[in-house]
């Protein structure tokens, strides 16, 4: 039997999984994201025998040189994601992490040629399938639409400083100041908000219409460019939320869509969406992702 190591670097979290050929988790190890996370990773899981190895990483990506490059947020803003990996002999596979997600959904659980993945967590992140084709981009940061605008008469910034995008709006970083602006109340964390929203509190349930009016607004937008039959939402803050999302999100999609609506479902592996997603690439390397000259 083969086994696949998938191994997801997130701002906080390093999350290291050996899977089998069915996806199924045989072992796991998580530690805190370091200066150096791949190689903290690498040293956590010596001895796991494996057959190749795959990393979904926050970005940005330099997909040529397997280096994450100028990332916000994380302890070290550049980092190498291959060279740690190389003293295994074994393939390599890197991705950014929502385009690792959306690849472990295709692999292991949803099969269709059309398939979006989207997360709402602290950001907004995208990864896609058009047609079969997991879509990368010059670098490997396709799928930056956390950035698309909704609102361009909006003065709200974004963390990357533009005006109006949709992860100023609905990223959970962003949550307690938008929460600030419309109610006019001290800025509360999103699992406050939505405690509040679920005890009836007012200001807290108009807050949560106006979020899902902005969500629903991303998700036309992110229908729009990919024209997905499937559209999987994950990350903490969705999953977290899921009753709320699921029973609320189609009918305002109605309002904003432009093409014909996506099938829309939770995301499958949870906390492990990312690196079930790192393994899948290492199990079964797209097309595009050889082009760009992984696994080397
Ligand atoms: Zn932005």
């Amino acid at each position: 039997m083969r086994l696949y190591l998938g191994i997801d670097v997130g701002a906080t979290w390093t999350r290291a999984l050996l899977i089998d050929e069915v996806g199924r988790v045989i072992n796991r190890v998580k530690i805190k994201t370091s200066a150096n996370p791949v190689e903290d990773a690498a040293k956590a899981v010596a001895g796991w025998p494996f057959d190749a190895v795959g990393v979904g990483s926050i970005g940005p990506l330099d997909l040529k040189t397997g280096w994450v490059v100028n990332a916000p947020n994380s302890p070290s803003r550049r980092f190498p994601l291959v060279e740690p990996l190389k003293r295994f002999g074994k393939p390599i596979a890197v991705a950014n992490d929502c385009v690792a997600a959306v690849w472990g959904e295709y692999v292991f659980r949803h099969p269709v040629e059309n398939l979006v993945y989207v997360t709402l967590s602290t950001g907004v992140g995208i990864g896609a399938i058009v047609n079969g084709v997991l879509l990368l981009g010059k670098d490997g940061n396709a799928h930056e639409l956390g950035h698309a605008v909704i609102d361009f008469r909006s003065g709200r910034r974004c963390g990357c400083n533009g005006r109006g995008h949709l992860e100023a709006f609905v990223g959970g970083a962003n949550m307690p100041g938008f929460y600030q602006e419309v109610t006019g109340e001290p800025p509360i964390e999103p699992a406050e908000i939505f405690r509040r929203y679920r005890q009836g509190h007012e200001r807290a349930r108009e807050f949560v219409e106006l979020w899902l009016d902005a969500v629903a607004a991303g998700v036309a937008t992110i229908a729009a460019a990919y024209d997905p039959e499937l559209l999987l939402i994950g990350g903490s803050v969705a999953l977290n939320n899921w009753d709320i999302i699921a029973g609320k999100l189609p009918e305002r999609l109605k309002e904003y869509l432009g093409v014909r609506e996506p099938a829309i479902a939770q995301a499958s592996f949870g906390d492990d969406e990312v690196a079930v997603g790192a393994a899948a690439l290492a199990h079964h390397t797209p097309e595009t992702l050889r082009r760009f000259g992984y696994p080397k």
